[in-house]
């Protein structure tokens, strides 16, 4: 789960780390407001949308003064914000974040990744860090330095100290980054995040170090006890079918193909997914409906997969362990009867009462594609859309 750059703000400042003056604000006079209590003489305003790229977007503006807090207030809420990170058709800015404006002498990057291979968090910093850090990263990996967190003792001060060396800080501000890592670190490992990045961390005003940028997203597994990390997730900016399916208990991910697929278990979702590209087509999502999927669950399934418009096929793919093929035979013919199925639906049930299962298919009249198999049933998705000249 991500949340905006003002939440991770607000919760990194808690945990120390030194971010600027700011708040966020929904509409213009908010923002004046906000200005106004901030004081100084120059404010950054900050679009606030779950992407990054923002500045090359136009989305970071500098203010000089409290009408142009306004004016860019204005610009951005309500506009669709298009950066590299978008698409085309942007996100919609439903508030800023108004800041203290800062004099940068130097970006540098910082980020905690969890390392796959190494099952471990793991620092990421570099010297040249601000908007083209996937650049240094592609060009000059040597750049980029590396340190490895042993989990028993957590992120120790002179692997800190060390990092911050090698990307070139020096004497206080070595002091002062240590104490920087090592309380992103805390809030990483006690808020169960997967990612925390701070880009651009800088070298601002008088050579103090500043979360200028601040990302993090948090593992969606976890947030059963992280309450107040829970209060933070801001459905605008989810896909309204995954919020759907959160709710009815399925697992649903949106991808771009056209092959809707509704399959039980997560693995058996992947393996499908697998197939369907083995044969050159494109999953338009990954579901796993579970498993005791009853015939509610798999009603709910088709009402999500063909809420987008994407989908020319769906492929059913079904292991009836723990579930029986005819309960799910019911929910299909149940679905189809329901509601407004206007795609073809390719079938591959097995497992316990599958001969049930395919009768209850074939004696309804209704027109399911049956499949002995997983790669018949992706031959025969193959083969469909083909003939409808998709
Ligand atoms: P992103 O493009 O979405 O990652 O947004 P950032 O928050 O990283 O902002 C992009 C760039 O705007 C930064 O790399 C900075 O160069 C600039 N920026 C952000 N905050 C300030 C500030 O307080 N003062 C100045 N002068 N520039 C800023
Ligand atoms: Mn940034």
């Amino acid at each position: 789960m991500n949340i905006h750059e003002y939440q991770t703000k607000e919760l990194l400042k808690g945990y120390g780390v030194p971010v600027p003056g700011g708040r966020v604000a929904h509409n213009v006079d908010n923002a004046a407001t906000v200005a106004e209590e901030l004081g100084g003489e120059r404010w950054v305003v900050k679009a606030q949308i779950h992407a990054g790229g923002r500045g090359k977007g136009g989305g970071v503006k500098v203010a000089s003064s409290l009408d142009e807090v306004r004016q860019f207030t204005d610009q951005l809420i309500g506009s669709h914000l298009v950066t590299p990170q978008t698409g085309a058709g942007g996100r919609l800015v439903q508030r800023v974040l108004v800041e203290q404006a800062c004099d940068i002498n130097k970006e540098y990057y910082l980020g905690l990744v969890i390392d796959r291979g190494s099952q471990r968090v793991t620092v990421i910093a570099s010297a040249s860090g601000g908007m083209d850090i996937e650049e240094v990263a592609r060009a000059t990996p040597e750049k980029v330095v590396r340190e490895t967190v042993d989990p028993a003792v957590g992120l120790m001060a002179f692997q800190c100290r060390k990092i911050a060396a090698n990307i070139g800080l020096k004497g206080k501000q070595i002091h002062a980054a240590t104490k920087l890592m090592r309380a992103l670190y805390r809030c990483f490992r006690d808020q169960d995040a997967l990612m925390a990045e701070i880009n651009p961390l800088a070298e601002v005003n008088g050579g103090q170090l500043m979360a200028l940028d601040a990302k993090m997203s948090f593992d969606g597994n976890a947030l059963y006890r992280l309450p107040a990390i829970t209060e933070l997730r801001d459905f605008d900016e989810e896909d309204p079918k995954e919020v759907e399916a959160t709710g009815h208990g399925l697992n649903y991910i949106a991808l771009d193909g056209n092959v809707g697929c509704i399959v039980n278990g997560a693995g058996l979702a992947m393996a499908t997914m697998d197939a369907i590209s083995f044969h050159q087509g494109k999953p338009a999502n990954f579901l796993d409906v579970g498993g005791g999927a009853s015939p509610e669950k798999v009603g709910n399934a088709f009402r999500i997969v063909l809420a987008d418009p994407n989908v020319k096929i769906i492929l059913v793919n079904i292991f009836a362990g723990i579930n029986r093929c005819d309960w799910i035979a019911e929910g299909l013919i149940k679905a189809m009867q329901d509601q407004q199925i206007g795609v073809p639906i390719v079938v591959r049930l097995a497992g316990t009462n599958v001969e049930k299962g395919a009768q209850m298919l074939a004696a309804s009249g209704l027109d399911f594609i049956m499949a002995d198999n997983l790669d018949d049933a992706a031959t025969k998705v193959m083969a469909t859309l083909g003939g409808q000249g998709s």
